[in-house]
């Protein structure tokens, strides 16, 4: 009888290849290269169980029919197999990541060692547990109740209640899961050293900006003509170098914030400051109008949400030509009510628009600069409107114009009333 070549290499090669592609696969989805070869790990370690299975079934049933030199070539492939295993277990038990494998049932089959400091779980305790039952008291319980569809950030690990995890749920097998959470403790530690970096720069460069400021002003052009286009230049320069550094201080302020004070702001004259102020930056060059609909006032932080509005009101002028129009609108919507800006101005490419809200990317950096711009304005705005539970829409047609629009829900609104100062 013909047997098939015999090519020992093959399975363990096909088994590194999984690997490598797992990994570039997990590298491309959301760069999580150990989650990928976790995957394709646990889903090679099914796949050398199914065959182990497969081929000891003729063998058990027809110990008859197998001649010693078949019996020696089934064992020495069940070693490489069994071996392929061991390690493939031990690469899958020693990743940094926690993974859970689950059945059907959500019950647990198997974890790794990180599973055991990061998510508590024990040897054998929690073989077979339920896995709903046993993180019934940690922050995990309600995502999994809710069928853990989206990835679930920034948690306390229930293992180690000083460490944060993202953790996620991943279908496998046959209607098997993966749970996998991943420590990032320390990329918010390395976050937390970024902002507080950015807020101790920004606030020690606030006094000796103040100072040549205050200088700068005391110098009279007239004293010294000669000198004029070049004081006139510093003033613009340290004008817009504090601008930069109250927009930074502000960021950083809204960064650490969770949540903002539940006030009453009062849309009626917060609408009439703000259309005042475009007509001010505008001084005539734009067609201003204000189109309140709404009869509805916020529940917020007046300060943060003018700051935001303003913003989109002042983007709108600086970046429309003289002789175009500015449309303000606070209207309803049917899950609440939305304010937007539109304008007639240069408009924005659909390429830079998931990317606007940036701190300092700017579409073209010489006109946000000619126009007075820091580049952190609309940074400012998202953080608001994450503050508010708002959204911020963008639509643009370049050489058209822009539309900004903040989609407030209705928990936010108040009937309009009560105190008018904003
Ligand atoms: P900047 O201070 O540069 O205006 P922003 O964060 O407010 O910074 O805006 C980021 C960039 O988005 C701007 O540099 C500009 O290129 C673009 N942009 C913002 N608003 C508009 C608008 N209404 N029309 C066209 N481009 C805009």
């Amino acid at each position: 009888m013909n047997q098939p070549a015999h090519h020992p290499w093959k399975l363990p090669a096909a088994l590194a290849a999984g690997i490598v592609m797992g990994a570039l696969a997990g590298w491309s989805v959301h760069g999580h290269i150990a989650t990928g070869v976790a995957v394709v790990a646990l889903i090679e370690v099914a796949f050398l169980l199914t065959r182990i299975r497969h081929e000891t079934r003729p063998m058990m049933a027809q110990p008859a029919d197998v001649s010693p030199l078949q019996h020696d070539r089934f064992m020495t492939r069940t070693r490489r197999i069994a071996s392929s295993l061991r390690d493939l277990r031990n690469a899958a038990s020693h990743l940094p990541d926690a993974v859970v494998l689950l059945d059907q049932e959500q019950q647990v089959r198997w974890f790794n060692h990180a599973a055991e400091s990061l998510l508590g779980l024990r040897r054998p305790r929690d073989r077979g547990v339920f896995l709903q039952q046993r993180f019934a008291h940690s922050d995990l319980s309600g995502w999994l109740q809710d069928g853990a569809q989206e990835p679930l950030n920034d948690i306390s690990a229930p293992g180690e209640p000083d460490s944060q995890i993202n953790v996620s749920m991943l279908p496998f097998g046959r209607r098997q899961h993966l749970l996998l959470a991943r420590d990032i403790s320390h990329l918010n530690r390395l976050e937390q050293i970024r902002r507080d970096f950015v807020a101790n720069v920004s606030h020690e460069l606030r006094t000796p900006l103040t100072v040549i400021h205050g200088y700068l002003e005391l110098l009279d052009p007239e004293d010294v003509p000669e000198l004029a286009p070049v004081l006139g230049e510093m003033r613009s320069q340290s004008k817009r170098m504090g601008q930069i550094v109250e927009d930074l201080l502000t960021l950083s302020r809204l960064e650490t914030q969770h949540q903002v004070a539940d006030e009453r702001v009062p849309m009626a004259s917060l609408l009439a400051t703000v259309r005042k102020e475009a007509e001010a930056l505008s001084q005539g060059r734009h067609q201003i109008t204000l189109e309140s609909t709404a009869e509805a006032d916020l529940l917020g932080s007046p300060k943060d949400l003018h700051s935001a509005l303003s913003n989109l009101v002042s983007n709108a002028v600086r970046y429309t030509p003289a002789g175009g129009s500015i449309t303000i609108r606070w209207k309803r919507t049917p899950e609440g009510a939305a304010y937007s800006v539109t304008d007639t101005g240069f408009g924005i490419p659909a390429s830079h628009l998931a990317r606007l809200t940036e701190r300092f990317y700017r579409i073209s950096s010489s006109r946000s600069r000619d126009s007075g711009g820091t580049g952190l304005g609309l940074s400012i705005v998202k953080h608001v409107l994450n503050l508010h539970q708002a959204q911020l829409r963008i639509e643009s047609t370049p050489g058209a114009g822009s539309t900004f629009t903040c989609l407030f829900g209705s928990a936010r609104l108040l009937p309009p009333g009560g105190n008018d100062e904003s």
